[in-house]
């Protein structure tokens, strides 16, 4: 292990799950087994490959899919003596993507070493009798996000639906007295983009606050932030769908899904009492950091252009000038494609900013970017 950053969710206060996931085929070994009978937990396998060796495989909940090969196991000692391991993974249906992170608690987490050949990840651990937890990142489940969204002071906690297997879709709501504009924010349409996840935690965390800025902010606007929209995917430690083997991020313009109906429903019925969507982001991860925007000069399919065109290359620009990253705008557009950034456009006619960040980037860069590109943002709304 390297002499490393701890990377801690302790600030989103202990999620105690007993929730039981599918349990992973074979994994219980002489001296040691591996367990995922708790929520996000994945693997799809396991083989013993020497005295010491074991190979995990990963597997997709369903085919095609994008690789994003997310796994959360638990490895426990069956004696009492230090045991060293060397655990290869084997990802099915793509690279290997997430590296590896080891914590005892689910809470604190530390990256391992590991070695990166293809679709396989090799890493070495030391087993004692605490049992430790390995995961593709932090692991925020359900109740992580329960958790997290009571612990605010402002905003009020509401359901917008129900998933496909029937988990509540929560939400954090805030009413401005005399305002009709709202701001929209949803995550994790996605199961495994934990950076993403981790990118709106910080945003919202300073949004909602007692912040001066913020405050005055939320005088003037309403805002709906729906943090968690795949709670089935979420729980199963899916890849990328939800339960009915679907990506939501592309079903926008089908709306086909429990899920996605549910937001769709909330955000008519604030255009029907009077309110106006004038702002979304949508939490996303991938390689790198990027923001994914519509083209300033986009012409809705009503023919119209977007409120505020350059409202984003604008904010953008400031967010640029106020941190040390480098901040990407990659402008697209295309009303087919069923994702959230062009439907909030198509609908609603403004724009909405898919805000991806890297798997890998840095926690406290995560942090500072969220927070510096929300009081960039409220400037121009
Ligand atoms: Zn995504």
């Amino acid at each position: 292990m390297k002499a490393v950053s701890v990377l801690s969710i302790a600030w989103l206060l202990a999620s105690v799950s007993c929730t039981v996931a599918s349990a992973a085929d074979n994994c219980s070994f002489a001296t040691v087994s591996f367990h995922t009978e708790f929520a996000s937990g994945r693997l799809n396998g396991c083989e013993q490959t020497g005295p010491t060796s074991y190979t995990l495989h990963l597997k997709p909940e369903n085919l095609p899919i994008n690789p994003s090969p997310w796994y959360a196991f638990q490895v426990v000692s069956n004696g009492t003596a230090e045991q060293s391991l060397s655990i290869t993974l084997v990802s099915h249906h793509g690279p290997a993507r997430y590296q590896p992170k080891v914590s005892t608690d689910k809470q604190r987490w530390t990256p391992v070493d590991f070695q990166k050949t293809d679709n396989r990840m090799q890493f070495n651990l030391t087993l004692s009798n605490t049992p430790l937890y390995i995961a593709g990142a932090e692991i925020i489940d359900n109740d992580s996000y329960s958790s997290w969204l009571a612990q605010h002071r402002h905003g009020r906690v509401i359901s917008i639906g129900k998933s496909t297997q029937g988990r509540s879709i929560e939400a954090l709501e805030h009413r401005a007295a005399n305002s009709t504009d709202w701001l929209i924010l949803i995550g994790r349409q996605h199961p495994p983009e934990i950076s993403g996840a981790l990118a709106l935690m910080h945003f919202n965390n300073l949004l909602w606050s007692d912040d001066a800025a913020m405050q005055d902010f939320r005088a003037r606007y309403n805002i709906l932030l729906v943090p968690n929209v795949n709670p089935d995917g979420v729980h199963a430690g899916n890849w990328r769908h939800n339960a009915n083997g679907l990506d939501l991020n592309r079903d926008w313009k089908n709306r086909s899904q429990a899920e996605t109906q549910a937001v769709h429903a909330k955000l008519q019925a604030i255009q029907a009492e009077g309110g106006r969507i004038r702002f979304a982001l949508d939490f996303h991860s991938t390689w790198r950091n990027v923001y994914y925007t519509m083209t300033a000069d986009y012409m809705t399919a009503k023919e119209q252009p977007l409120e505020q065109p350059q409202l984003v290359n604008n904010w953008l620009n400031d967010l640029a000038t106020a941190i040390p990253f480098t901040v990407e705008n990659k402008p697209s557009h295309n009303p087919n494609s069923g994702v959230f950034k062009q439907y909030i456009a198509d609908q609603f006619g403004v724009h909405s900013v898919t805000y991806e960040v890297g798997d890998s980037t840095d926690r406290n860069e995560i942090k500072t970017t969220a927070e510096a590109a929300l009081r960039a943002l409220i400037k121009h709304l």
